[in-house]
């Protein structure tokens, strides 16, 4: 039976996902997966803990650790060598901000595209008019 691999959480993938060495000095391209980009981004951008960015990615601080030790051979390989970098691939899900309301009754919390802050609107579940505008911004 093959391991099973676990779907992580990526927050915020790149704009620019592929980085040319100036004076490549290979041909061959150095692929960075998403998850080990998000990695480096949570650690070192946003300067979370590994314990809460393993967290916001949904796996272990082990995983979390090796991926991102993974990211850093890899990064520095590149620099090094003076190949390319592609953020590509891995097992993954985007998981985005939202807008939506909340409500102060049940504290239900949904989401609602068309969401704004002059709209009445009732909550979903319990019908209480007692609601709040949410935007939900992941970092
Ligand atoms: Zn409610």
């Amino acid at each position: 039976m093959g391991r099973r691999v676990r779907r992580r959480w990526v927050l915020n993938p790149p704009d620019n996902a592929y980085f040319l060495a100036e004076t490549p000095s290979s041909d061959h391209t150095i692929t960075l997966t998403l998850t080990e980009f998000e990695a480096m981004r949570l650690k070192h951008y946003v300067q979370l803990t590994q314990k809460d960015a393993a967290e916001k990615m949904g796996i272990s601080q082990p995983t979390f650790s090796r991926m991102l030790e993974s990211a850093h051979q890899k990064t520095t390989r590149a620099i090094l060598e003076g190949r390319d970098i592609k953020v590509y691939g891995g097992h993954f899900n985007y998981r985005r901000g939202f807008v939506g309301y909340g409500c102060f009754d049940c504290n239900n919390e949904w989401e609602d595209e068309s969401a704004s802050k002059e709209k009445k609107i009732n909550c979903v579940k319990c019908n209480s008019g007692n609601v709040y505008y949410l935007v939900r911004e992941i970092i």
